[in-house]
């Protein structure tokens, strides 16, 4: 169940709902919902107590038949939520590309890929610092060493840092660094991470579990928002179903279902849902078509000496062939891309530099 506030209420009227509702024995939630403010009264919708609150100063509707996520949900908030990170717009006109290597590997590498994506109109970088491997052999990140290194990058493309947070110890010292926060598919329901990403201010990317409903991301996503954080971007990065050519099933109809019932940006994660590069390009176009809010892709310079996901990587060549074709995907749907190519020529990534000898 849930209180609104009105605009006009008082900060006594507030201590009020909030004190009586805590003296009752329940859990409150108060979160800024435009200019009013919702109290969330967790795990009861008795109709007695609904009518008290009714009838308190400064509370404009009671509803108990809200959808679970109501802090998330756009039927309580109509107006679609722009995120700002690193000065960059997601869920605005902009189609906005997140790129980079899953993992951060080398000052050089990390380096050559931010500057190779910047060129190609990427408006954030990725790298992941903290890898959740489903394998304890797989290579695990370089840790605080890799959110140095993004650092260096930030400061010399200028190109905002998306990277992921695995461990609710670690959110204070990845936000410190990172621009936004990613916390990946096998942590969707990693509830004590996703209060901690609530309880800091940087932006949080939320991908969909392999097994997640759309409904369950709704909540994960409230979760973080009923904490203090209401600058969540939700990410569909293909789901687990019976088809095995492909590493995931990209649930590009998550795109439109998302858009109708929550006001948060969605943006698709074509990568780890194709598993190969040769088929990225293609999910991005359709996630873009779909109404998408942007995408994050890997790419790597150097993708078979990657040291994880170098099969699903695009070179910076396909990255910029890649871009060439959302740029006209994103104008067939009245969008647009941050980057702008001419017909022919416009910008050109740099090649891989040579490998040393
Ligand atoms: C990643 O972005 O490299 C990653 C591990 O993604 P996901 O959580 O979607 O598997
Ligand atoms: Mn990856």
């Amino acid at each position: 169940m849930i209180a609104i506030l009105s605009s006009g209420c008082t900060l006594k009227e507030k201590t009020d709902v909030v004190r009586l509702l805590e003296i009752l024995g329940h859990r409150v939630s108060v979160s800024p919902f435009g200019r009013e403010t919702i109290v969330g009264v967790v795990g009861t919708s008795a109709p007695e107590l609904e009518a008290r609150l009714a009838a308190m100063p400064g509370v404009r509707e009671t509803r108990r038949d809200v959808p679970p996520y109501a802090l998330v949900s756009r039927e309580h908030h109509p107006e679609t939520t722009v995120v700002r990170a690193a000065g960059v717009e997601i869920g605005g006109d902009e189609v906005v590309v997140i790129a980079g290597p899953c993992s951060v590997e080398s000052e050089a590498q990390i380096l050559r890929i931010a500057r190779g994506v910047a060129a190609c109109g990427a408006r954030l970088l990725r790298g992941g610092a903290f890898k959740p491997r489903t394998s304890p052999y797989g290579f695990q990140g370089l840790g605080e060493e890799a959110l140095d290194l993004l650092e260096r990058a930030r400061e010399e493309t200028g190109l905002g840092i998306v990277t992921e947070v695995v461990s609710g110890e670690d959110v204070p010292r990845v936000a410190r660094t990172a621009d936004v926060l990613q916390v990946g598919a096998r942590n969707m329901q990693n509830f004590r991470l996703l209060e901690a990403c609530g309880r800091q201010g940087k932006p949080v990317l939320l991908k969909r579990s392999h097994m997640g409903t759309i409904d369950e991301l709704l909540l994960a996503a409230e979760y973080v928002v009923t904490h203090g954080n209401p600058r969540v971007i939700l990410c569909e990065r293909g789901i687990r179903t019976f088809e095995t050519a492909t590493r995931n099933t990209l649930d590009v109809s998550a795109v439109p279902v998302l858009k109708e019932r929550t006001h948060l940006p969605v943006i698709v994660d074509p990568s780890h849902a194709a598993g190969r590069r040769e088929w990225v390009p293609a999910l991005a176009a359709a996630a873009v078509a779909a109404g998408a809010d942007g995408s994050i892709v890997e790419v790597h310079d150097r993708p078979d000496e990657a040291l994880s996901d170098g099969r699903q990587s695009l070179t910076l060549q396909g990255f910029e062939a890649m871009m060439r074709r959302l740029q006209r995907v994103a104008a067939a749907v009245d969008r647009r891309l941050g980057v702008s190519f001419a017909p022919s020529g416009g910008p050109t990534c740099p090649t891989a530099s040579p490998r040393p000898t």
